[in-house]
């Protein structure tokens, strides 16, 4: 996607917890990215699809968020999430999972990237080791409301929920993921399936990877089961490139992804729209994290690097190069590591360490 004027409207939507205190250092950062690559951003800040909103309306987001947000270019969303006023299953359902639906961002991307200055969980892994990306699958699958509750509470109970997937939905995502890797130096996709066990849907999505593979001669590909990927990816996560997966495999992956290489602080994740028909959303990975909020110490990186993946989305690969240089080197510095990574650095001076560096 690229704007020919170089100018891009940005719904920033903080949301609750620590999600307001990350984000002005990932707006901090877009800014110095701004101003040192010549493009413009026009950011309007929301505060909408947080739980005080709900505390004062009744419900996360204006009845009219859709118009509000028309034209937007992509959406720079914080953490929501505050269990003590709000069920999570509340706010989630009516901010995130909302935009993911309604802008049918149909590809969840997550880095997995050891950077450097972030001990490893797994032992004798160094930075460049583990560089890979994980595709998941983010509107259909095994996440339907398709199924049916009989008989409940009584010795005769029976539960239903099926997995639906479409040849439509299980296409796109795997052509998206097929794409990146084509764009990768080693070129390797990696399915995720269960069709030893799961034996109607399993099956087709090994058989579409394997009708889309032609299509990408460049690319080799091969698949796992779901069990021994996830056992893969800790004991030999170098062997990754990219990895492909349904929802609920993806959701998994794409949390014990990050986990095997550091901090929750640190990783940033992107709910794409491809086609450019809707506007895509970048937030970091963690929660709105209530037991360290308001303290300022918790670490801006996620939210940093949500948004040198906006901006590669945008088009601005140069100035995305840059912040994710500025990310690197200070989190191998001695006055920007926050808390959660043996650092003292407040939030803001994390960000402000790092935007100093951009340019
Ligand atoms: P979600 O809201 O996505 O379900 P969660 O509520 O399970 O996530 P988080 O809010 O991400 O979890 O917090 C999990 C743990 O990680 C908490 O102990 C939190 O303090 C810590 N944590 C999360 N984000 C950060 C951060 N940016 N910096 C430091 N610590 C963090
Ligand atoms: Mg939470």
């Amino acid at each position: 996607m690229t704007n020919t004027d170089r100018r891009y409207r940005i719904a920033v939507i903080p949301g609750d917890g620590i999600g307001k205190e990350v984000m002005p250092e990932g707006v901090r950062a877009l800014e110095a990215a701004a101003a040192a690559f010549g493009f413009t951003l026009d950011l309007e800040w929301h505060d909408f699809a947080c739980c005080d909103y709900y505390a004062r309306h009744g419900q996360m987001m204006p009845d009219d968020w859709k118009a509000r947000l028309d034209g937007v270019d992509a959406l720079f969303f914080g953490a929501v999430g505050w269990p003590d006023t709000v069920p999570d299953h509340i706010s989630l359902w009516q901010s995130l999972l909302q935009f993911r639906r309604e802008y049918d961002q149909y590809v969840n991307l997550r880095p997995v990237r050891l950077m450097p200055g972030v001990p490893c969980p797994l032992a004798g892994r160094k930075p460049g080791d583990i560089d890979f990306w994980v595709v998941r699958e983010n509107t259909e699958g095994e996440y339907s409301s398709v199924g049916g509750h009989m008989f409940p509470g009584t010795d005769r109970e029976i539960v239903i929920q099926e997995t639906v997937m479409t040849r439509h939905g299980v296409d796109r995502v795997l052509r998206y993921a097929f794409d990146l890797a084509s764009k990768r130096e080693r070129r390797h996709l990696t399915s995720a399936t269960k069709s030893n066990g799961i034996a109607i849907t399993m099956p087709f999505w090994d058989a579409r990877v394997e009708a889309i593979a032609p299509e990408y001669p460049g690319v080799t590909h091969d698949k796992y089961h779901i069990d021994i990927l996830t056992a893969q990816f800790v004991m030999n996560p170098q062997r990754f490139d990219v990895v492909v997966a349904s929802n609920l495999f993806g959701d998994i992956l794409s949390d014990l992804g990050p986990a095997c290489t550091g901090t929750i602080g640190v990783a940033p994740s992107a709910n794409i729209n491809p086609d450019g028909r809707f506007p895509s959303l970048f937030e970091p990975v963690h929660g709105s994290a209530p037991d360290i909020a308001g303290q300022g110490i918790a670490n801006p990186v996620g939210q940093v690097w949500s948004a040198v993946m906006m901006l590669e989305h945008l088009g601005e690969a140069e100035a995305a190069a840059a912040i994710m240089g500025a990310i690197e080197a200070t989190l191998v510095s001695d006055n920007g590591r926050t808390r959660d990574l043996s650092g003292s650095a407040s939030t803001e001076a994390c960000g402000k360490a790092i935007a100093s560096l951009i340019g």
